[in-house]
């Protein structure tokens, strides 16, 4: 039997940090759905111009598109021991189409881990958040480290004022969904109306579980540990 984990949390949570630790502890692949679709960023086919445009303005693509993008990745050799869901089902129809996979291949979700934070945070964690070459995060408002952080205010005072990170000369990168403030706002707000039905979804099933993630990393982590321990 696979272990099939799915990570459920407002943006900014810690999906994808908890993602990365289980994906090591367990020797099962990430599968991030917002991760597979960047990764188009550089294709020119028209799905790919599709999810882009639909990605910069904070909408959540088809899901027949998502689906099939998620079955083709299931698919692959690495995922055979099973997956670490994050960003994925982000609603009811998502969810069947998981349930009807797995079972197919004789297996199910095994558990659902609710990463809990507060929406205030949840927004400054996705806005401030910058990411460093290396896949370091740092965050304007919680983790400034050794970043220099700058804001450029706009003369006119029209538009937003720009985040500017540099760490050793070096401009950090920001995600163009959590620059932009709409975007992460209606991300937020998508999670809500979306997502929450989920819940009770899983919850009928008796799998979620519920982490408080405005904790340290490390005890996030553990307390998610113990969890895919007990459903093991
Ligand atoms: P994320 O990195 O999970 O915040 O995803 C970034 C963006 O990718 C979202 O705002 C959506 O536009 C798209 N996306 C990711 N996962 C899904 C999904 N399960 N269903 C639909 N759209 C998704």
């Amino acid at each position: 039997m696979g272990l099939y984990i799915i990570l459920m949390g407002v943006q900014g949570a810690g999906k994808g940090v908890q993602a990365g630790f289980i994906s090591e502890t367990y020797t099962i692949p990430h599968v991030s759905t917002g991760d597979l679709f960047r990764a188009m960023k550089t294709r020119e086919d028209d799905l790919a111009q599709r999810v882009q445009a639909i990605m910069a303005a904070g909408k959540l693509v088809d899901d027949d598109t998502t689906n099939e993008v998620v079955a083709d990745r299931l698919a692959q050799e690495d995922a055979q021991n099973g997956v670490i869901l994050d960003g994925y089902p982000r609603n009811q129809q998502q969810a069947a189409f998981l349930e009807k996979y797995l079972a197919e291949k004789g297996e199910q979700v095994n558990a659902v881990l609710l990463l809990n934070l507060d929406l205030y945070t949840a927004f400054k964690r996705a806005f401030g958040r910058v990411t460093a070459p290396n896949g370091d995060s740092y965050n304007y408002y919680y983790k400034r480290d050794n970043v220099d952080f700058s804001v450029e205010k706009d003369p006119s005072g029209d538009y937003p004022p720009r985040m500017i990170a540099k760490l050793n000369g070096e401009t950090l990168k920001r995600r163009g969904d959590d620059a932009d403030a709409m975007a992460v706002v209606k991300r937020i707000d998508t999670y809500l109306e979306l997502t929450q039905p989920l819940l009770e979804y899983y919850g009928e099933k008796g799998i979620v579980h519920e982490v408080d993630a405005a904790q340290d990393i490390a005890v996030v982590s553990e307390a998610i540990q113990q969890v895919i321990d007990g459903v093991r």
